[in-house]
């Protein structure tokens, strides 16, 4: 039989983490310590470590028929037995009764709990787009006179709604480098609400620290969301401590780009309070997602652990042969680059570094040419969004970031020649390889 170890917290959450267990499950771990139900290190508890793919393969999707897959509610409103059900479930007192299809309905509900499960958090909610998902999220926590500091690196439809948007409700926005956990600090004021950032940021491929920006944010009395879009699977920002993750689902985790949707990942009081029928700002603004769409995006989110592996061993191919020919690279998967260290700390294990890389060709105009005949030669599509399952590329400063204004590009450190690649499922990526080399040679001519 195996002997109880008894350590302190700090040791055992030492222990945890050098291991690379969630935060959540560190804590978890020393709580049952302290009630002295002990947790030797050798436990099932702590040595199953966070696995986002497990935990949705745990779940029964069945239909009341038996059908393998949950059946499609196509329904907008639902019939009560008793007229004081209708009232009850109107306040939220009652338990499987469905009301009208823009607050919940079976379909979202199935996707919803796949996508909790992913995300370890208690609770979900699906919307339209990935946009209705952020601009619910960052509503639902602000009021008149609040502010936010966000990253100055975000998706461009972000950057607009921070910048533009927003201040028409008189919220401020402070975008500042999150790479600079100071600058942070320092933006916070007394009415700070939200911080907010993308774990992998967009284009530039920083990665954000969670853990770090959690104590920041909480330490103020403010709240950490973030978009995971570019990372599902790789990063589980819950589990490091943010406290709302979005999603466009319209990318890795459809996978398919049929459709565009979005994900609000929380605890069940947050998500209950956004579908609130007085004050819920998802309720009220009625971005909900249709349930055909649910139903075909939960039979894709259970094959995402596969194509986020090969979208990153195929990433991971062709940053190494980028490397091998002298290419200006940007790949998080490789040593040398500047938050290798800290994406390592913060991944599960399993899932590999993404699918996302860049190359800088120096001008727009070279990256324009280049674009042109990769595309030509077969290499995938010029083509805006990511997590294809062929290879998707854009010149950024063109396209998904032109929101941002240049001298802000600059400032990011966003070359105008910057071509961000979404790397496909190809079976042979060598060829791939050799297809863009040739495309980089011709421009040249
Ligand atoms: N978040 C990120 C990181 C994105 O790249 C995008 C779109 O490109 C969005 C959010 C917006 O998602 P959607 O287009 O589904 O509204």
């Amino acid at each position: 039989m195996v002997k109880p170890n008894i350590f302190s917290k700090k040791t055992l959450i030492k222990r945890c983490e050098n291991d690379k267990y969630s935060r959540k499950m560190c804590n978890f771990a020393y709580r049952k310590h302290k009630n002295k139900n002990i947790i030797t290190l050798n436990s099932n508890l702590i040595m199953n470590k966070f696995d986002p793919a497990t935990n949705i393969q745990k779940l029964d999707g069945r239909d009341p028929f038996r059908g393998v897959n949950p059946s499609i509610s196509d329904s907008a409103t639902f019939a009560f037995e008793k007229a004081h059900l209708m009232t009850d479930t109107f306040h939220g007192e009652t338990e499987g009764y469905f009301l009208y299809s823009r607050h919940w309905n079976p379909s979202n509900m199935s996707l919803c709990n796949a996508l909790a499960a992913m995300e370890g958090t208690e609770a979900a909610w699906v919307t339209g787009s990935g946009m209705a998902a952020i601009t619910c999220a960052l509503l639902h926590e602000v009021k008149q006179g609040d502010h936010i500091v966000s990253s100055m690196t975000t998706y461009g439809g972000t950057f607009a709604f921070l910048n533009n948007y927003i201040k028409k409700w008189g919220v401020e926005v402070t975008f500042v480098n999150f790479q600079d956990l100071e600058a942070v600090k320092k933006a916070i004021r007394p009415n700070t609400k939200v911080l907010y950032t993308e774990t992998m940021n967009n284009p530039l491929l920083r990665i954000a620290n969670i853990p770090e920006l959690s104590k920041i944010a909480h330490e103020n009395g403010a709240r950490l969301l973030v978009d995971n879009t570019f990372t599902p699977m790789i990063f589980s920002p819950y589990q490091l401590g943010a406290d709302v993750v979005v999603y466009s689902m319209t990318k890795f985790i459809n996978g398919k780009n049929d459709c565009v949707a979005g994900a609000i990942c929380g605890t069940a009081e947050y998500i209950n309070s956004l579908i609130d029928v007085n004050d819920g700002t998802a309720m009220l603004l009625g971005p909900v997602l249709d349930p055909m769409r649910s139903s075909s995006i939960l039979k894709n989110l259970h094959t995402l652990h596969i194509r986020m592996q090969k979208h990153s061993e195929n990433a991971m191919y062709l940053a190494k042969r980028f490397k091998e020919v002298g290419f200006k690279y940007n790949y998080p998967g490789l040593p040398e680059h500047v938050d290798h260290e800290l994406f390592k700390s913060m991944m599960n294990q399993g899932y590999g570094f993404g699918g996302m890389i860049s190359i800088d060709m120096g001008t727009a105009e070279a990256a324009s040419k280049i674009m042109e005949i990769m595309q030509d030669k077969g290499v995938g599509y010029l083509a805006v969004s990511l997590g294809y399952f062929k290879t998707l590329f854009s010149n950024s400063g063109k396209s998904t970031s032109s929101e941002v204004p240049e001298e802000l590009q600059k400032e990011m450190g966003m070359s105008e020649g910057l071509i961000r690649f979404s790397v496909g499922l190809d079976n042979d990526i060598e060829r791939t390889f050799q297809l863009i080399a040739e495309a980089v040679e011709e421009s040249k001519r």
